[in-house]
């Protein structure tokens, strides 16, 4: 049976041991790397995230060291974001067919790729926000495949904000490209109050992945999006053939944006992409990541995106969620297929982390 929000704030009051954190107790005969002791101190006693240079150390560590990492992130979590766990849905309103080149993306009308250019409309935006609703997420976040807003879009999101808030409990959040100031300030007084934006990659990398706008067009967006007052949603995708140096210079940048919330992807090879013969990640790369990025970010929501399933396994949930990681997106990933989100839910329930209940997002 799928637990609901309710079910699983009531019954929680205690924090589980995490089985990470086990079994680093079980492999103490490997001496704990100085780098580890440091965040120790630095990070989970002082708050103090990790600088890029010690995040590449973290980087570097061996599997060996790996379930000692995870532990420590873990603990990082629980000291600094507390137990609780954010659940999102989100909903595609116009799919396809954008005019920008990200190598990953089958949503790039400039690829071959199999994904439709469609609209949703607004009565299907709404059921979709109350099934949302009911899986327990708080957040459910409205993304447009575009280069940025036109005026048919944010009319339509106008719209959907307005149904959506008057018919269903939930927050809206956006995820609609690069904006004006002029956009920016609607969205804000439309009541939108987090929007997503990811860098996507280090500076240094990203005019490998994008060569129709620039990773400074992208930051200006996120700039004038927090100076709106809206909160500040900006992650990433991780895979795409950056370099360790680059992955901690990419935990740098989203340290000095200080975002609410960072979404962490790993790259989910779609045919058709110039991403799409890259290898897939492998799993103790990506839970080392999300662990060095937990410790560079000590009271960031950093919430597992798309990619997770291809990347990690079904254990790769459970793994990520005693690591480091607290939020969670439910369902399907706007281009891929992820785990029902009652899977998802359930597994909250089984680790006894109780869901982010909305009065506290308010
Ligand atoms: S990531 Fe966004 S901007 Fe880039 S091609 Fe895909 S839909 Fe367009």
């Amino acid at each position: 049976m799928t637990q609901t929000r309710d079910d699983l704030s009531a019954s929680q009051t205690e924090v589980p041991t995490s089985p990470v954190a086990t079994s680093a107790v079980a492999t103490s005969a490997v001496p704990t790397p100085p780098i580890l002791a440091v965040a120790r101190d630095q990070v989970l006693e002082c708050g103090e995230g990790l600088n890029r240079e010690q995040t590449l150390e973290v980087l570097r560590l061996g599997d060996e060291h790996l379930d000692e990492l995870l532990a420590l992130a873990h603990e990082v979590r629980m000291r600094w974001c507390g137990p609780e766990v954010e659940v999102e849905g989100i909903i595609s309103l116009k799919t396809g067919g954008c005019p920008e080149d990200c190598h990953f993306c089958s949503q790039s009308g400039l690829f071959q790729s199999p994904v439709r250019a469609a609209w949703l409309d607004i009565p299907s935006l709404v059921e979709a926000a109350k099934q949302t609703a009911k899986t327990g997420a708080t957040e459910f976040c409205i993304v447009a495949a575009v280069r940025g807003p036109d005026e048919r879009l944010m009319a339509q999101v106008a719209a959907g904000v307005e149904a959506i808030r008057n018919e269903v409990d939930i927050q809206v959040a956006c995820s609609l490209g690069m904006l004006s100031q002029e956009q920016v300030d609607q969205l804000a007084a439309m009541g939108v109050h987090r929007y997503n934006h990811n860098l996507e990659t280090a500076r240094s990398f990203f005019p490998h992945v994008v060569t129709t706008h620039s990773w400074e067009e992208r930051w200006e967006t996120l700039s004038m999006v927090r100076d709106a007052g809206m909160e500040v949603c900006c992650g990433g995708i991780l895979g795409m053939g950056e370099t360790l140096e680059q992955r901690a210079e990419f935990a740098a940048n989203l340290a000095e944006l200080e975002p609410d919330e960072v979404p962490l992807n790993f790259l989910n090879p779609r045919p058709g992409t110039p991403f799409g013969e890259l290898e897939v990640m492998p799993a103790a790369d990506a839970l080392r990541a999300v662990a060095a990025f937990r410790l560079a970010l000590p009271r960031t929501m950093l919430r597992f995106a798309g990619g997770r399933e291809i990347t990690l396994g079904d254990l790769g949930a459970e793994r990520g969620i005693l690591g480091g990681i607290n939020a969670v997106i439910v369902g399907n990933y706007l281009t891929t297929l992820g785990r029902p989100a009652e899977q998802d839910v359930d597994l909250l329930g089984e680790l006894r982390m109780p869901i982010k209940a909305l009065n506290e997002t308010l």
